[in-house]
């Protein structure tokens, strides 16, 4: 197995125990919720209405990493993964160590937001 196949092999299993993680945690969220609806107070409303928004707030960001796993598992499965969209030039793995659905190279990233410092 090269070094390259290993380490995407480590980024997958990461990735899919990472899936697994917030699986869990929108699971329980949406448990929480059912549970909350079914202790309803009138005279809590406000309090209420004020956790919804930060638990949809929160459910918002458990999305929308589960969505970039999901995209990145798919990539992996194609082969695309780690490949840079506008160069197709591999992602140095010390980038994607820090930015595991890192889709451009640095180079082409700051290209399109300027230099990171
Ligand atoms: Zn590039």
């Amino acid at each position: 197995m090269s070094e390259h196949k290993k380490y995407l092999d480590e980024v997958k299993s990461k990735l899919l125990k990472r899936k697994l993680e917030i699986e869990e945690i929108l699971i329980s969220l949406s448990k929480e919720k059912i549970s909350d609806d079914q202790v309803q107070d009138l005279g809590d409303q406000a309090i209420t209405s004020a956790m919804e928004a930060i638990r949809g707030s929160y459910q918002n960001t458990e999305h929308e990493e589960y969505n970039m796993i999901l995209k990145a598992l798919k990539a992996l499965e194609n082969g695309t993964y780690g490949v840079c969209i506008d160069c197709s030039q591999p992602i140095s793995e010390k980038r994607l160590k820090y930015y595991p659905n890192a889709s451009r190279c640095l180079a082409c990233q700051e290209s399109i937001e300027g230099p990171i410092s």
